[in-house]
């Protein structure tokens, strides 16, 4: 069982009917929503932060935790060129994490809601054995204009912000500036708004699995097959761990032929990194050679 078998036969008994204001449903990194006579489509996604699964108690300070429980949606906004607008958070806490903890863990999302512009809305609490973060967050973008993952075409570009490999380099050592990486991820928010106004991106997505498993999941959006070369690493990353590492939450895009694409936007490297091809959907090809989806899966091998 992997997440997208799974995913596949949730979609076939949810098919969208015809006339819903459903514009995409499962399978983007956002919902889109179109609220009748509206200027702009409505942006929803949902994220699961669980204590043993997403981080650890020991390692993962509280504020760092509610931070990256928000990061993990804003990042899924930031994907689709979207300005988020408010966010939900229902959290389970167990008997260990008492009022300091739960106050910290406020800070630090409450914190990052603010830098992003983000109200929280609502939610629910719960005592469960450990901890858990449902978070939910809602944005907006113009009509028709968001960013999706099936609209890449053969011969487009494909690029990547920034270096991949951090977050996962930092989880193995626990040390330096992966680690920081790793514990403080960033949502590309004024990145994605950038892709969509001005670069007129053909599709993106967040890198949220690993570069092997994302891409793929884009290329098999858009019916398409993707030639790439070695992204960028983060400093001190393998090549494995860029190609097959979670979290990082750069985004993944591409640009139609002839684009003059920065090479960097703000402090951030943009790096093309292949090209977009006829041929099976989904086929992912590194240095000539098939790529095999090894990013992160919560249900490979059950
Ligand atoms: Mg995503």
């Amino acid at each position: 069982m992997t997440e997208e078998n799974i995913l596949e036969r949730l979609k076939r008994r949810v098919a969208v009917p015809r006339g819903s204001r459903i514009i995409v449903g499962i399978g983007d990194d956002c919902a889109i929503f179109r609220p009748r006579g509206g200027r702009e489509d409505l942006l929803f996604t949902t994220d699961l932060l669980i204590e043993g699964v997403h981080f650890e108690r020991a390692t993962h300070a509280p504020a760092v935790v509610g931070r990256k429980a928000l990061v993990r949606g804003l990042s899924d906004i930031a994907a689709m060129g979207g300005d988020p607008l408010f966010c939900l958070l229902s959290l389970g806490l167990p008997e260990w994490a008492g009022r300091g903890w739960v106050e910290r863990f406020y800070n630090g999302l409450l914190k990052c809601a603010k830098e992003a512009g983000v109200i929280l809305a609502g939610g629910d609490l719960a005592r469960t054995d450990r901890v858990m973060c449902d978070i939910v967050v809602a944005g907006s973008v113009p009509k028709g204009r968001a960013l999706r993952r099936d609209g890449a075409k053969p011969g487009e570009a494909i690029y990547i912000s920034g270096r991949l490999g951090g977050s996962a380099l930092g989880l193995a050592t626990k040390r330096g500036r992966a680690w920081q990486r790793h514990r403080r991820p960033e949502a590309r928010l004024a990145l994605g708004r950038y892709l969509r106004e001005k670069l007129k991106a053909t599709a993106a997505m967040d890198l949220s699995d690993g570069l092997s498993l994302d891409l793929r999941r884009l290329c098999l959006a858009s019916n398409v097959s993707a030639e790439i070369e070695a992204p960028p690493t983060f400093p001190g990353a393998t090549l494995e761990q860029a190609l097959h590492g979670g979290e990082d939450y750069e985004l993944l895009f591409t640009v139609r032929p002839g684009t003059r694409v920065p090479a960097r936007f703000q402090n951030l490297q943009l790096s093309r990194i292949g090209v977009i091809r006829r041929g099976s959907a989904g086929r992912v090809v590194l240095n000539g050679r098939p790529l095999a989806p090894l990013g992160y899966d919560h249900f490979r091998g059950s």
